[in-house]
């Protein structure tokens, strides 16, 4: 009995969902709160209940399954809340929506878990959050207001400071309260309807970028737009910055300022890499109408090598990790991802069309010829023995990358013009 009566809203969620507009676009703005004194103590106090919660509700999930084979749902979860604020009075103090959304972000947490289980990957089971690794709450229907083009009301808070810095396009959907450190943020999500008959592009230029290591794209026109690698030149900054926080005893206030110390630099290499993105991106969208990138699984470039051993005699051999730790480096501080999101939203906005073509043997292939001229990661220029050309070895892949996509080969999955993903508010964080 109790089972169906779980089925049921499930069910129609999904109904509900479902026959969303094909228009409908999400874009997120992220403002800086001024929160008083007073006011980020309240925020920084939900956030430690919000904390608490999610915890209690991953140990509930945890031994249910555990000790009785039961899995629990969010929903079930859920409805437990009026009891728990019942419980424990402090709980009334914060939105209820506030306090579903940590519910519903540990069952995002587990639904992930489930999947890479069923695809057979690493799978990871959701973590328990410490205090410094809980940063936001969010408000996902209610419950916060945008006031007079200064304020932000947030309910259970009250009117905090918010810099507007830009307009917002759509209906606010959602507010997320966000903490970097020692500065609060509000991220708002918005719904709109994205016309694409209103957009037209200027130019009917195709170009090819091969996104690297040792420059961060290479165009197939030649052009190379330089990584200006926020992190190498932070590095021995960051490095310190951890050092410190390791010498200082684990709870002490000294500790804590070390870490908030770190948070800062990291913050600024952040902020420094996205602007590099932005404009960046800005700059292909403006300049053509089709941006070719690979289909990089740039979880699988950045994965550790498996250690190598000799049959014969047990040795460890080298595997090439060291390298390879220099190069995942590379491309984590290059954030490729977050950066072909961004080139896909601005397209969408401009008219343009961002796509994503195979990326078997790119840099292999020659762009002149199609012949198979084989060479190893270190070998940086592509010499033709078959058609004589000669190019850098970047230069050659972005050629072979708009080749991809002009032929339009039979090729993997990644072949479809790519759907524009909706900016994310929060970033993936280093
Ligand atoms: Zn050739």
């Amino acid at each position: 009995m109790s089972r169906t009566k779980d089925a049921s809203p499930s069910t129609k969620e999904k109904k509900a969902r479902a026959p969303k507009d094909p228009h409908l676009r999400c874009r997120a703005y992220k403002f800086r709160v001024y929160p008083t004194k007073k006011q980020a103590g309240k925020l920084e106090w939900m956030l430690r209940r919000c904390k608490e919660l999610y915890n209690a509700a991953l140990e509930e999930r945890r031994e249910a399954y555990r000790r009785c084979g039961i899995s629990i749902s969010y929903r079930m979860q859920a409805e437990q809340l009026p009891a728990i604020k019942q419980l424990r009075e402090e709980y009334q103090d914060i939105h209820s929506q506030v306090l579903q959304d940590v519910l519903r972000r540990l069952d995002k947490a587990f639904q992930a878990f489930f999947r890479r289980v069923m695809n057979g990957e690493e799978p990871g089971y959701p973590r328990f959050k410490s205090g410094d690794r809980y940063h936001s709450i969010t408000y996902p229907q209610g419950g916060f207001e945008i006031l007079h083009g200064n304020r932000l009301h947030l309910c259970k808070v009250g009117h905090i400071k918010i810099k507007l810095h830009r307009a917002m396009k759509g209906k606010v959907k959602t507010c997320t309260i966000k903490r970097e450190g020692e500065q609060w943020y509000a991220i708002v999500t918005c719904e709109y309807v994205h016309d694409a008959s209103m957009t037209f592009h200027p130019s009917e230029q195709e170009v090819g970028v091969d996104l690297g290591v040792k420059v961060f794209a290479m165009l197939s026109t030649g052009e190379a737009i330089e990584n200006p690698r926020h992190l190498r030149e932070e590095e021995y900054k960051i490095a310190a910055a951890h050092r410190t926080i390791h010498r200082r005893k684990k709870g002490s206030h000294r500790r804590h300022r070390a870490k908030k110390a770190l948070a800062r630099v990291y913050r600024k290499v952040r902020n420094r890499r996205r602007d590099f993105h932005h404009k960046t991106s800005r700059k292909l969208v403006q300049q053509y109408q089709v941006i070719v990138f690979e289909d990089l699984q740039i979880k699988n470039l950045t994965a550790t090598p498996k250690p190598k051993q000799d049959e014969a005699t047990g040795l460890y051999l080298p595997n090439g990790e060291a390298a390879k730790a220099g190069l995942n480096k590379s491309i984590l501080d290059a954030g490729w991802g977050g950066f072909v999101r961004l080139c896909a939203s601005k397209a969408e906005e401009a008219g343009g069309t961002v796509v994503k073509v195979a990326p078997h043997f790119t840099s292999q292939l020659c762009s002149g010829c199609g012949a198979v001229v084989p060479k190893d990661l270190s070998v940086r220029w592509h010499c033709c023995p078959n058609c004589g050309v000669e190019l850098d070895r970047d230069h050659n892949a972005a050629r072979n990358i708009l080749h991809r996509f002009q032929q339009n080969q039979p090729l993997g999955a990644g072949s479809v013009p790519q759907k524009p993903v909706p900016l994310r508010g929060e970033e993936p964080i280093l």
